[in-house]
C-alpha cells in the first residue's frame, strides 16, 4: 500500500502531488486549503516525507530513515510553524539560508496561514518570489482568500475536501477500532459533517461535547439569519463575545449548513455534509426563496473575510443580517 493512502479521500491530491514529487517536478510553495479536520496537516506531512524519502517505488516508502522521522514529527528539516507577525517571518528568512539541512530539502509548514497579518505576508512573499534552493513551503489554511493575491499566485493551491459519511465511518471502524457501538459511531460521524478530524476528536467525550455545541449554534445561527427578526439580533449579540477564531469556525460550519439547504433545493438527492437526513434541510429550503438563501450564503462568506481582516466581531455578525436582507429581498 502507498503511504499516501493513509490520507482518506482526496484522490486528486494523492495522485497529482504523489506523481509530481516522484518525478521531482514539485513546486517550491503549496497552499493547502480546506475546512478544519479535512487532512491539511496529513497532506503536508506525507508530501514532506515523500520529498525527503530515500526509498524505492511509490513515495513515501514509510520505511527509510527520513520517512520515519518525518512521519513521527521528529525531523529537523521539516518544521511546523505558526506565524502571525512580521518579526517571525524575518527570523524564518534568516534560517532559510543556514545550510544545516540533514537531508536534501528544508520544508516549512505554516499552519493557520490566514492568521499572518499583511506585513507578515508581504515579508514572506520575498521568500516565495526568490526562494533559496531546496526549500519547500506549505501554507495551511481554512481560507486561501485571506492570503494576498501575490502569495496565491506564487503557490500551487491544493484543496482538501469534506468526506461522505460512509467513508469516515468505515475508516474509523477499520483503522481506529473504537470500543463503541456502530450506532454511536454513526451518530458521531454524522455530527462531524464530513470532517474526519472532528469525528476523531469526538471519540473523546469532552471534545464531542464541544463539537455538538458548535453544531447546535451553527444551526440556530442559520435559522436566526433566515428569520431575521428582533430575536435574531439578540441571538447574534449573544455570540459576539466569542473569540475571533471560534466565530470563524462557527461561520465556516454555517456555510456548510446553508450549502446543504441550497443544494437540496436544487437536487433532492444531493449529498449532505451537515444534516444527518434530508427532512430538515428540505423543510428549511421550502420556506425561503433561492435568492434569499444565496444572499445568506454570500453574507456568511463576506463575514468570514471580515473576521480575517480584524473587524469588530459584533459588527460583523450584525452585517450578516443587514447584508442578507439587502440582497435577499
Ligand atoms: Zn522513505
Amino acid at each position: 500500500m502507498n503511504i499516501f493512502d493513509s490520507l482518506i479521500g482526496n484522490d486528486d491530491i494523492k495522485k497529482n502531488l504523489g506523481l509530481a514529487i516522484k518525478e521531482k517536478r514539485f513546486s517550491h510553495a503549496y497552499i493547502i486549503e480546506g475546512s478544519a479536520g479535512t487532512g491539511k496537516r496529513t497532506v503536508a506531512r506525507l508530501a514532506s516525507a515523500a520529498i525527503l524519502c530515500s526509498g524505492e517505488g511509490s513515495l513515501p516508502c514509510g520505511k527509510c530513515q527520513p520517512c520515519r522521522k518525518v512521519l513521527n514529527d521528529n525531523c529537523a528539516d521539516v518544521r511546523f510553524l505558526e506565524i502571525t507577525k512580521v518579526e517571525q517571518v524575518r527570523e524564518l528568512r534568516q534560517k532559510l539560508y543556514e545550510s544545516s539541512a540533514e537531508y536534501d530539502y528544508k520544508i516549512y509548514i505554516i499552519t493557520n496561514a490566514e492568521k499572518m497579518n499583511i506585513k507578515a505576508q508581504n515579508a514572506l512573499l520575498i521568500s516565495l518570489e526568490e526562494p533559496p534552493p531546496n526549500v519547500v513551503f506549505f501554507l495551511l489554511t481554512t481560507d486561501a482568500s485571506a492570503l494576498l493575491e501575490t502569495i496565491r499566485s506564487r503557490a500551487q493551491i491544493l484543496r482538501t475536501k469534506l468526506l461522505d459519511k460512509d467513508t469516515v465511518f468505515s475508516y474509523i471502524k477499520e483503522a481506529i477500532r473504537p470500543s463503541i457501538s456502530d450506532e454511536t459511531l454513526m451518530e458521531i460521524v454524522i455530527s462531524s459533517a464530513g470532517s474526519l478530524g472532528y469525528a476523531l476528536d469526538m471519540l473523546d467525550e469532552k471534545k464531542s461535547n464541544e463539537v455538538l455545541l458548535l453544531r447546535k449554534n451553527a444551526l440556530e445561527l442559520i435559522k436566526a439569519i433566515l428569520k431575521n427578526n428582533s430575536d435574531s439580533v439578540s441571538f447574534m449579540l449573544s455570540l459576539s463575545n466569542q473569540t475571533r477564531d471560534s466565530l470563524k469556525e462557527l461561520i465556516s460550519l454555517c456555510v456548510t449548513v446553508i450549502g446543504d439547504i441550497i443544494l437540496l433545493k436544487k437536487d433532492k438527492n444531493a449529498p449532505l455534509y451537515f444534516f444527518p437526513s434530508p427532512a430538515e434541510p428540505i423543510e428549511l429550503g421550502n420556506k425561503y426563496s433561492l435568492v434569499k438563501l444565496l444572499a445568506v450564503y454570500d453574507s456568511l462568506l463576506e463575514a468570514r473575510d471580515d473576521l480575517n481582516s480584524n473587524s469588530a466581531t459584533a459588527l460583523t455578525l450584525m452585517s450578516i443580517l443587514t447584508n442578507s436582507k439587502k440582497k435577499g429581498n
